[in-house]
């Protein structure tokens, strides 16, 4: 750690991300690692007085349940500084407040960041700043490489954070583990062992009112594009030598560079939906094209699944099925790995079993690894056992894994420039399939599971 506090500025401080996660985050890192030094300035266009904004930080500690001894030193230091992150004399005066070492921390509308890192390149940053980075990262594929091209024009790659908080998230993590820290499964971790994975996070809430961000975006942007093709990242990259993040960064760009949709078919590898009026553990869920600032014409699916294959020596011919979807009944956040069959079980032996799987479930995290064994009764016939292994409680908020790691300036947890445009390189072709109405817009109820028959793997 440094030796002056770093500066944690957030632009945007008065916006929904900042009350909701960014400041309980960081309360949750404080109360795991209390000696840490850090200065929390505000900034945002809105007018907030400094006992506003020092209640603010102080409420979104106590409800991470840091300890008011650590909190209050903190909270007390914190300022407010109303800044329109579009006017060159306010940005110039704040980052003259800030001090060095400096995280910049953009929880403003995309669009505003891009224009404010403009007006960046155009000051100048201290050396060593570190700017920090919500998705979307563009639009596309194009304004991908332009906010690039933008972004480095102002501090280097390393000094870049793009977030997906997923990468916090500690059952996430634990794919490293269980990849690479036991004998059991590493070697088994190819296409010769492993017939297909399911990466799956289905949730039962609907549209919550997220209209405004939703409408727009749909669930193959919202999750796909970025956090479930990041779990596929980390679960089929090559084994790093270190947890360097140079190393394990350059290994999942790799593994995203040689993805692409099933087939090389983007209309046949992928599904949509959209749900209909119906209820959830006893809620009445409206139609999604009911509901308030959502608009029927732009066809926005609410349920999403898309298979890749990975065109490389390890997973040449597997299926990876990436399934996300709101309004669901039987809520499902898991990685789920099929097994293929063994290669010969005695004659002789009843065998009516499924075949053996490992499960990691994501929200609260688990492993579970279905094995075929003897059946108990009768040693001649077969059963499934499950070994269950519950991962403990995470530390900290995603939040706070993630802030801790830019305030070491560790860009591990965070997604390199060219892995943000592989992302776009491999849903875009989907998307143009979906514009051209390749691909039917199905309709589910919601609290159903989704329409009938997804899930299959098209033959190629
Ligand atoms: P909000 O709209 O709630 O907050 C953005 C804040 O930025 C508002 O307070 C807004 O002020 C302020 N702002 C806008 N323009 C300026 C400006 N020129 N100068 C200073 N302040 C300005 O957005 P969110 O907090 O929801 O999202 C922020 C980012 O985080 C987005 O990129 C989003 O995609 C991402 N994100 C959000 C998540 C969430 O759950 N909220 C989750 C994951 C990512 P005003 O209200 O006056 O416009």
């Amino acid at each position: 750690m440094a030796d002056a506090p770093t500066t944690l500025v957030i632009l945007g401080a008065s916006g929904d991300l900042t009350r909701r996660l960014l400041l309980p985050g960081l309360g949750t890192l404080l109360s795991a690692e209390p000696t840490r030094r850090v200065r929390v300035v505000g900034a945002d266009r809105v007018d907030l007085s400094q006992e506003d904004w020092q209640t603010k930080v102080r409420d979104a500690f106590a409800e991470a349940g840091l300890d008011t001894a650590v909190a209050e030193p903190i909270a007390a230091d914190s300022r407010y500084l109303k800044t329109d992150v579009l006017d060159e004399a306010q940005v110039r005066s704040l980052l003259a407040e800030a001090g060095e070492p400096l995280v910049l921390y953009f929880a403003l509308p995309p669009a505003v960041t891009v224009q404010a890192c403009a007006l960046l390149e155009k000051i100048g940053v201290p050396r060593g700043t570190r700017l920090a980075l919500e998705k979307p990262f563009g639009n596309d594929l194009e304004s991908a490489r332009e906010l690039n091209r933008q972004l480095l024009r102002v501090v280097p790659e390393n000094d870049i954070f793009r977030i997906d908080h997923f990468l916090g998230v500690n059952t996430i993590l634990n794919l490293i583990g269980i990849r690479f820290a036991n004998r059991l499964l590493q070697p088994i971790w190819t296409s010769e062992h492993i017939e297909k994975v399911e990466i799956v996070y289905d949730e039962s809430l609907a549209l919550e009112g997220r209209a405004g961000y939703y409408d727009k975006a749909g669930a193959l942007l919202d999750m796909t594009q970025s956090h479930l093709l990041e779990i596929l990242a980390f679960f089929a990259m090559e084994p790093p030598a270190t947890m360097h993040a140079d190393e394990v960064r350059g290994l999942k760009a790799q593994v995203l560079r040689a993805t692409h949709a099933w087939g090389h078919d983007p209309a046949r590898a992928s599904r949509r939906a959209r749900y209909t009026a119906g209820s959830i553990e006893g809620r009445s869920i409206p139609d999604y094209v009911a509901e308030e600032g959502v608009e029927a014409a732009r066809h926005t699916e609410t349920l999403s699944e898309l298979v890749v294959q990975i065109d490389n020596l390890r997973w040449s011919g597997v299926p990876f099925i990436l399934r996300s979807g709101k309004a669901i009944g039987d809520q499902r956040k898991e990685v789920v790995v099929t097994f293929r069959p063994p290669a010969h079980v005695p004659t002789g032996l009843e065998d009516n079993t499924e075949p053996d799987r490992l499960v990691l479930q994501l929200k609260p995290g688990a492993v579970d690894v279905e094995l075929s064994m003897n059946a108990e009764g009768n040693p001649f016939e077969l059963e499934q056992k499950e070994l269950h292994a519950e991962l403990g409680k995470p530390r900290m908020l995603p939040y706070g894994e993630i802030l801790g790691a830019i305030l070491d300036a560790d860009p591990l947890l965070t997604i390199r420039g060219d892995e943000a445009e592989e992302l776009w390189r491999i849903v875009e072709p989907v998307l143009a399939a979906w514009r051209a109405n390749k691909v039917p817009l199905q309709d589910y109820a919601a609290g159903s599971d989704g329409p009938a028959g997804w899930g299959t793997v098209p033959r190629r």
